[in-house]
C-alpha cells in the first residue's frame, strides 16, 4: 500500500453520468478492438481470439514539465546505457558478486565473457530501451527512475493506439479541445525505424529479422504490430518468429559466422523473450543464446546491453562518481543525477551491511529486487524485511538491490478491464511513464540515438506492481497538466 495523500486533478469534471458511461465504455472497447490494442486471454487462450488490453478510460493527467524533461533526458540515457555497456572493466566490477550467486545473470556473464575472449563478430547492438519512471510526491512531484529496459521493452505497439484512442472518447464527451494535451505517440514507428535501420546496417537485402519470441505469445497484437510496421517502412524486410527452441535446433552459422536459419541469414535479431530463466528450459536454449550472440547478425540486445540492463547496473550507476565515468558534460551528469531515487547494493561491505540495516529498521521505505525482469518479482512492504533476514548472512544476497521506494501522486480513474460487463467505478489509481530510446552503435560510436515515444502504465493504487502483460496495469496516454 502506498501511504499518500497527493491527488492529481483529472482531465475532465469526473465521474460521468452513467447512462453516457455505458455507451462511451461501450464505444471505446470496440474501438480499442478494432484498432488491435488487444492482447490473448490467459485464461481463456486461443491463437484465434483476442481481447482488448486493459485501458484506462479518461487519460490520466501527468505534469507537463516532468513529462518533458523525461523525454529530453531520453538521448542522454541512451548514450550512458551504451557506453557502461562497452566498459568491460565496468560491467565485470559490477557484476562481480551478483554473477557468482545469480545463476541467471551469471549465465548472461558467461556468453558476455566467451564473446569477449573470442573477439566480437558483430560490433553494432541495436537497443530498443524504454526508461520507466513515477512522479515522487515525495519530492515536489519530480519523476524518478523506476528502472530501464534494454531488452523486449514492449507496449510501443499498442501504446501508439491508445492516443488517437483517447482523442476520440474526449472528442464524443464534448471535451474535444482538450485533445491538445494528449502528446503526440510514434513509438511503433520509432521502434520499428531502429530495426529496419539496423536491417539496413547489415547490409544484405535478402537478409531478414528475427523475432526470439515465447512458446505462448499474451502480447501478439504488440509484437505483430512492429512486425507489420517493419513491413510499412521497408517492404522488403520480412520478419520470422521462432522461439529459443526452436533457434537451438534449426540455427548454424555459416563461414563468416552468419546465423542461418532454415535456408534464410538472419540480419537482426529481435528478443521478445529470454529475459528469463523461464525461457531457457535446457542447456540447449543457453546454446542457442550463444550461438547467436557469436554470429554476425545485429542484436537488440547485444549481451552487453542486457547485462547493463540489470538493476544491479542501474545501482552502480547511481553511485558517487560513475555517472561521470560514460558522461562529459556536468549538465547531463546532473541531469541523470536528479532521477535517481535511492539505489543500494547487498554485497557483503560496510554500505551493503548499512543497506541491510535501513531494511530491516524501515522495511516500508524501500523495494528488493531481484535481477530479473518482466513484473512480479520484487518484493514490497512488510516483506521486504523477513526476506533480508533470510537472505542477509547468505551469498545470494548480492544477487538483489535496495531501492527507495517511490510515492506517485493518486488520481482518480475508470480502469476498464476484458471480461467485465458491468459499469467501471472510479478507483484511486497511479501511473507509471515509459519513455523509448533507440540506440546503434559500437564500441567507438554512436550512429543513431533518439527519444522516439512514450507510454504511461495505470494501476490500483494499492497495487505494489504494475505490468500490463503480468495482468496488474491498464494502457494509458498521458494528458499534460
Ligand atoms: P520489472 O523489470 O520486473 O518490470 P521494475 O523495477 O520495473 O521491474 O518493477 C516492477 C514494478 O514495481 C514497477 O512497474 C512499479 O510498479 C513497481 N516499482 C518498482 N520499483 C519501484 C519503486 N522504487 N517505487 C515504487 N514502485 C516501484
Ligand atoms: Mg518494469
Ligand atoms: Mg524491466
Amino acid at each position: 500500500m502506498t501511504s499518500n495523500t497527493t491527488f492529481l486533478p483529472t482531465a475532465i469534471p469526473l465521474p460521468i453520468p452513467e447512462e453516457e458511461l455505458r455507451e462511451i465504455v461501450s464505444k471505446s472497447n470496440d474501438w480499442a478492438l478494432m484498432h488491435g490494442a488487444a492482447m490473448r486471454s490467459k485464461k481463456a487462450f486461443s491463437e484465434d481470439q483476442v481481447q482488448f488490453a486493459p485501458y484506462v478510460l479518461i487519460p490520466s493527467c501527468f505534469p507537463r514539465n516532468e513529462f518533458n524533461k523525461a523525454v529530453a533526458l531520453q538521448p542522454i540515457l541512451n548514450e550512458l546505457m551504451h557506453r557502461a555497456a562497452h566498459d568491460e572493466v565496468f560491467l565485470t566490477e559490477t557484476l562481480r558478486e551478483t554473477k557468482q550467486c545469480d545463476e541467471f545473470t551469471g549465465n548472461l556473464f558467461k556468453i558476455y565473457e566467451t564473446i569477449q575472449a573470442e573477439g566480437v563478430t558483430q560490433r553494432i547492438s541495436l537497443g530498443l530501451f524504454r526508461s520507466d519512471y513515477m512522479v515522487n510526491s515525495k519530492t515536489s512531484n519530480m519523476i524518478k527512475q523506476v528502472e530501464l529496459n534494454t531488452i523486449a521493452s514492449s507496449f510501443g505497439g499498442l501504446i501508439t493506439y491508445r492516443t488517437p484512442a483517447c482523442r476520440f472518447v474526449l472528442s464524443q464527451l464534448g471535451y474535444g479541445h482538450l485533445n491538445v494535451n494528449l502528446p503526440e505517440n510514434n513509438a511503433l514507428e520509432g521502434l520499428c525505424s531502429g530495426m529496419v535501420e539496423a536491417w539496413k546496417i547489415y547490409g544484405n537485402e535478402n537478409a531478414v529479422i528475427l523475432f526470439v519470441v515465447e512458446e505462448v505469445t499474451i502480447n501478439i497484437c504488440d509484437q505483430r504490430f512492429h512486425e507489420f510496421e517493419i513491413y510499412r517502412l521497408s517492404p522488403r524486410t520480412k520478419v520470422i518468429r521462432r522461439t529459443l527452441t526452436q533457434i537451438a535446433k534449426g540455427a548454424k552459422l555459416g563461414p563468416n559466422n552468419e546465423l542461418l536459419m532454415e535456408g534464410e541469414q538472419i540480419a537482426v535479431i529481435y528478443f521478445r523473450a529470454g529475459y528469463e530463466p523461464g525461457h531457457y528450459p535446457s542447456q540447449s536454449e543457453w546454446d542457442a543464446r550463444l550461438l547467436m550472440e557469436r554470429s554476425q547478425a545485429i542484436k537488440c540486445p547485444s549481451i552487453q546491453y542486457h547485462l547493463a540492463g540489470t538493476k544491479k547496473v542501474q545501482q552502480a550507476l547511481a553511485k558517487s562518481g560513475v555517472l561521470d565515468m560514460f558522461l562529459t558534460e556536468a549538465k547531463k551528469i546532473e541531469a541523470v543525477k536528479e532521477i535517481f531515487t535511492g539505489l543500494y547494493g547487498l554485497d557483503f561491505d560496510e554500505l551493503g551491511d548499512q543497506a541491510v540495516q535501513m531494511a530491516l529498521d524501515d522495511p516500508e521505505r524501500f523495494i528488493l529486487k531481484p535481477q530479473r525482469e518482466g513484473g512480479g518479482n520484487n518484493i514490497f512492504g512488510a516483506a521486504v524485511r523477513t526476506t533480508m533476514l533470510e537472505i542477509k548472512d547468505l551469498k545470494e544476497r548480492s544477487a538483489w538491490i535496495l531501492m527507495e521506494r517511490i510515492h506517485p501522486p493518486l488520481s482518480k480513474s475508470y480502469i476498464i478491464r476484458p471480461g467485465y460487463s458491468g459499469l467501471p467505478v472510479l478507483e484511486d489509481v497511479v501511473s507509471e511513464l515509459g519513455i523509448y530510446g533507440v540506440v546503434i552503435g559500437d564500441s567507438q560510436k554512436i550512429l543513431v540515438n533518439r527519444q522516439v515515444g512514450h507510454m504511461l502504465r495505470t494501476k490500483l493504487s494499492s497495487a505494489d506492481e504494475g505490468g500490463v502483460a503480468a495482468g496488474s496495469g491498464s494502457l494509458d496516454s498521458p494528458f499534460l497538466v
